[in-house]
């Protein structure tokens, strides 16, 4: 039998642990992907971390997370041959896949809306069939027909593939329901991976503002070269009535058509929906942990007829679509270069202290990727 490593986190000394598990053998229409790049995206950071988790709470079982990938082709199970559109498929073949599996056969799924099953296989335990379902691990597992993949042309590089998936999926994802339109005004708050991903996107879908508002300085710099056209550094604007006064002053006091929240913390959300403009919209994405709450006046979000939207996952169309607006940007703006550091799989602890950013003054990792 084949096994792979995984990098397997355990809650109660808050380490990983190398272990090697079984590589799966495929069934009919599922395929092995042998991981080349996994991100540590911010919702990593929030697991790492424990953020949403009470104190008492027993330890979670051991598991292996990690989502933000790309890889090559292990194998290919009886019946799959091509990709999500019909390309010729073989092993060896550098894929991009989507890391949550729709159903395809529920209320949800049946009217297209795939990101939004609420079907979807979750996590399975490590002894369990197909033992390989998180990211920081040398093989994953995709599906029998719950799988979406597309091959990668030969120009786009592993580590600019990696974030596809995850962060650059999920902004145009948000920045798609949101309705970005031709000149509007956009503020993003938080300038990490997903940030500069939604400023170079918001530009390529003819924003004419952006305004990037972090705390660090070589995210904010990051961000210029990203697409934002300008930026709002909290050391500088240290309240958030500060912050909105800014924005107010680089939109003529009118306010930003869309907002767009990707830091994860509910302060966030308190002064965001007051950035944007008389029926502007608000687009939440950064909150993955429970128990998140924000205090709002309601009044305002109706008064102002404030269009909320949350925004988890994103229809298998995106990912192709991503891949071609990486080779449409790639020179205009720095999307490219948001993956800072690759650290190999034995040094995965080391690469989620250094991307930890909270608490630090300046980091200078934007995006840490494993190479398993
Ligand atoms: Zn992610
Ligand atoms: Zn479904």
């Amino acid at each position: 039998m084949t096994t792979g490593i995984s990098a397997v986190w355990h809650d109660s000394d808050q380490t990983f642990e190398l272990r090697e598990l079984p590589v799966p053998e495929v069934e009919p229409g599922g395929v092995s992907i042998r991981v080349l790049r996994t991100s540590v995206c911010g919702s990593d950071l929030h697991i790492w971390r424990g953020d949403g988790i009470a104190k008492d709470a027993p330890p979670r079982d051991p598991f292996v997370f990690g989502h933000e990938m790309m890889g090559e082709v292990a194998a290919l199970g009886k019946g799959v041959d091509t990709d999500s559109l019909r390309r010729p498929l073989k092993e060896g073949d550098r894929v991009v896949f989507s890391y949550f599996f729709p159903c395809m056969k529920c209320y949800n799924c049946i009217r297209g809306e795939m990101g939004a099953c609420k079907f979807r296989m979750g996590r399975k335990p490590l002894d369990e069939y197909p033992y390989c379902n998180g990211g920081f691990a040398q093989y994953y597992y995709l599906r029998p027909q719950q799988n979406f993949l597309f091959k990668l042309p030969d120009d786009v590089s592993d580590e600019e593939a990696a974030p596809i998936n995850c962060a650059l999926a999920q902004v145009i994802d948000a920045l798609h329901v949101g309705r970005v339109k031709f000149g509007d005004n956009v503020v993003v708050q938080g300038a990490g991976g997903l940030g500069v991903n939604a400023m170079a996107v918001a530009r390529d879908m003819g924003a004419n503002k952006v305004i990037a508002i972090d705390g660090q300085p070589a995210r904010l710099d990051l961000a210029m070269r990203s697409g934002a056209t300008d930026t709002i550094n909290i050391n500088d604007f240290p309240t958030p009535e500060a912050r909105i006064e800014a924005v107010m002053e680089l939109t003529d006091g009118i306010g930003a058509d869309i907002a767009i929240e990707l830091v994860g913390f509910p302060a966030a959300v308190e002064e965001g929906v007051q950035m944007v403009r008389q029926r502007g919209t608000y687009l939440e994405v950064g909150h993955i942990s429970p128990h998140s709450y924000a205090s709002i006046d309601v009044q305002q979000i109706v008064s102002k007829q404030i269009r909320l939207f949350g925004i988890q996952h994103y229809d298998p169309w995106i990912l192709p679509a991503a891949i071609e607006f990486l080779r449409r940007n790639r020179d205009r703006y720095a999307v490219c270069d948001v993956v800072s550091d690759v650290f190999p799989m034995t040094q995965i602890g080391e690469a989620f202290a250094k991307a930890e950013w909270q608490g630090q003054a300046s980091n200078k990792i934007t995006r840490a990727v494993i190479a398993p």
